[in-house]
């Protein structure tokens, strides 16, 4: 079956799940587009994806590095935690994952859950998502306004992205749960190391973010989760041109670092994780 048509049919199967980024009302599966009560209509795309933007939002992101950040999630960067969070998911859930990126992470956690549903800002990195091999359902959206009625979700997972706790909250049912990632201060440290080494940039905290979550969401475990992930020269290239932190840093120490790659990168976060999210 064609991806478009495997995507209307399992929206279909989903039931109330899409709300009009226009008018907020339920939207249905009309063929290959969801509409409204209103008549307000959102087409598919080819690979069955959807762009709820009223017009498209520029990011940093292009393709090549979307390209790159494929390749490595693929090989495993962030699997420690992603299995951290997939060995706590249960068959009956539905997930959204906030802030998708090319959609690898959501196609991990799609696998243990009933429905899930990936989200980004990035329309080159949604469109990316319709190469992969997947049940998950892939849209552009805005963290603001969330496309998707509330109550809908039993589990939110939010990798490195930003957090939008209304409308977490307004999504995620009674008694939901939250998982979150955030980079820990030893992120990444060989590269900052030696992008930086020696200035301001050199060191990292992630209190503001944690501490914003925190009050937030005060029944909120942290678990520190380490993992030293062993690089290819090829592998430190892709790593270099996927993270934003190497996007500013002076072009003799990228170029100093391409040559002479670390062997292996530390990939050090913290998982914030709310077991029973209260309205
Ligand atoms: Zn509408």
């Amino acid at each position: 079956m064609r991806k478009i048509m495997q995507k209307s049919a399992w929206l279909k199967a989903q039931g109330p799940l899409v709300a009009c980024p226009v008018c907020q009302a339920v939207m249905t599966v009309s063929e290959t587009s969801l509409v409204c009560v209103a008549g307000h209509r959102i087409d598919l795309a080819k690979k069955g994806t959807a762009n709820f933007l009223n017009k498209p939002v520029a990011t940093e992101y292009t393709t090549p590095m979307l390209a790159a950040r494929r390749r490595i999630l693929e090989a495993g960067f962030f699997h420690p935690f992603l299995t951290a969070i997939a060995a706590q998911l249960r068959p009956s859930d539905r997930l959204l994952d906030v802030g998708c990126g090319e959609g690898t992470p959501t196609a991990t956690l799609a696998a243990g859950v009933a429905a899930a549903v990936g989200f980004d800002i990035s329309a080159p990195a949604i469109q990316l998502t319709g190469g992969l091999d997947t049940a998950a359902f892939f849209c552009v959206a805005d963290l603001a306004r969330l496309p998707f009625g509330d109550d809908t979700f039993d589990v939110l997972v939010d990798l490195f992205s930003p957090g939008n706790y209304a409308e977490f909250d307004r999504v995620l049912r009674p008694g939901g749960r939250l998982f979150k990632v955030i980079p820990a201060a030893s992120y990444l440290r060989e590269l900052r190391e030696g992008l930086y080494g020696g200035t301001d940039k050199a060191t990292y905290s992630n209190a503001q973010v944690r501490e914003r979550f925190l009050v937030h969401y005060p029944r909120t475990t942290v678990r520190e989760i380490n993992n030293d992930f062993a690089l290819t020269k090829a592998q430190f290239a892709d790593l270099m041109a996927m993270t934003p932190l190497s996007w500013q840093a002076p072009a003799e120490r990228r170029a100093a670092m391409l040559e002479h790659p670390p062997a292996s990168m530390h990939v050090g976060v913290e998982l914030l994780q709310v077991d029973y999210c209260e309205k």
